[in-house]
């Protein structure tokens, strides 16, 4: 089974479908049966079966056989956002008393999930690596949570030696897979328990999509697939799973487009004297570039650099002089967006976070690569003193 082949067809020779090239949308909030008898053994299994659309539905079931497949896990539970996902996940390992350890930067409201959970009595500790695992573990320690690479400096992770440790002390890991795709990177193989993604992103492809998606062993799937998904209700609808299954079917040809911009756009900004820094790992000059290589098949088109400068009229005056770039949050999407995160946080916040002023994120889209280096190389030169 190739990931193209799980991409396209992976599901779709089935009776139901009626030989469609597109799955039907299944629009019915419950299922009915023949007799009472058959609706208490579907009740009792509800993470197979049908019976009403917060728990199941066989839309949403194709795109989360495809998401199993492609990350090479036993099973995939779809939620409406990828916060929805990583928040049903933590909860689902953890109980009061627990402490959970968060390894690099991650997404910021993962962050503000973890302490939301304070006033549950589940703690958390930020480390930067396994010397920092080393000293934060406690009797308590039930789960290591990361990313990688990681969130807005795309530092690369060992996954390989963080799940070797981990498995040793008996933590859960889960890990947050969106930047890569399943296509690039797939941490099941590589020890990690369980992988999260949003679907936003590139996976949905097309910026009208928000979802999410845990996938790991059906030990861990299948309670959280009762519990948490079922009371916290952030159920995926069937007319997202269709944009998941569509945005599957380009994924492979969007992600090598995405690859060939984002590696063309970083290796132009890398040599320009107006930017201190890259942080994309696809460059030899990264140094995760190396671990990159041995644990990722390829290179998504989502980076940050940092200009020469601190000022922030200066940051500002950049951005508004791109044309091909639109402002926004978010990225993955067919469109290239740029946002610096300094100018939209408050001044003590970038300080203790340490954000650099001159700190720019660009979501590299399909555009071609010398539009957008173009339009790069002339805001460059417009926003004076960068040039
Ligand atoms: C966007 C994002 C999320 C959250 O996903 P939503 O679908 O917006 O809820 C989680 N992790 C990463 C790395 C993200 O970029």
């Amino acid at each position: 089974m190739d990931d193209e082949w799980i991409c396209g067809r992976l599901g779709e020779d089935e009776p139901w479908m009626l030989g469609a090239v597109n799955p039907p949308v299944f629009e019915n909030s419950l299922f009915t049966f023949e007799t009472a008898g058959e609706l208490g053994e579907a009740i009792r299994n509800e993470d197979e079966r049908y019976v009403y659309w917060r728990g199941t539905n066989p839309t949403v079931d194709l795109a989360q056989r495809k998401l199993a497949a492609l990350e090479r896990g036993e099973r995939a539970k779809c939620f409406a956002s990828g916060m929805g996902a990583i928040a049903a996940t933590i909860s689902s390992l953890v109980k009061a008393g627990d402490h959970v350890l968060v390894l690099g930067a991650v997404y910021g409201p993962t962050t503000q999930f973890l302490r939301y959970l304070e006033k549950f009595g589940v703690t958390h500790t930020h480390v930067e690596d396994l010397d920092g695992c080393d000293s934060a573990i406690t009797a308590s320690t039930r789960l290591l949570y990361f990313e990688s690479p990681s969130y807005m400096a795309y530092a690369v992770v060992d996954i390989a030696e963080v799940t070797a440790w981990a498995r040793e002390r008996g933590l859960v890991t889960v890990m947050d897979n969106t930047w890569s795709t399943p296509l690039f990177q797939k941490p099941l193989t590589l020890g990690v328990d369980l992988v999260v993604h949003s679907l936003s992103k590139y996976i949905g492809g097309h910026s009208d999509l928000v979802g999410g998606v845990v996938i790991g062993p059906s030990r861990l799937i299948r309670p959280l697939a009762l519990t948490e998904y079922q009371l916290y209700g952030a159920a995926m609808s069937p007319h997202d799973a269709a944009k998941v299954i569509k945005g599957l079917r380009t994924l492979p040809v969007r992600m090598a487009a995405h690859q060939e911009r984002g590696l063309a756009v970083a290796g132009f900004l890398a040599d320009h004297p107006a930017v201190r820094r890259v942080n994309y790992p696809g460059l030899p000059s990264h140094p995760g570039h190396a671990q990159a290589l041995r644990q990722m098949s390829g290179f998504s088109s989502l980076f940050s650099l940092e200009l020469e400068t601190d000022s922030r009229p200066v940051v500002a005056a950049f951005i508004d002089l791109l044309r091909h770039f639109r402002i926004g949050v978010s990225w993955g999407g067919f469109e290239s967006l740029v946002n610096a995160p300094a100018l939209s946080t408050e001044e003590s916040v970038r300080a203790t976070m340490g954000i650099p002023i001159g700190l720019v994120r660009l979501s590299i889209g399909l555009e071609p690569a010398e539009t957008l280096i173009k339009d790069l190389g002339l805001a460059l030169e417009g926003a004076s003193p960068l040039a």
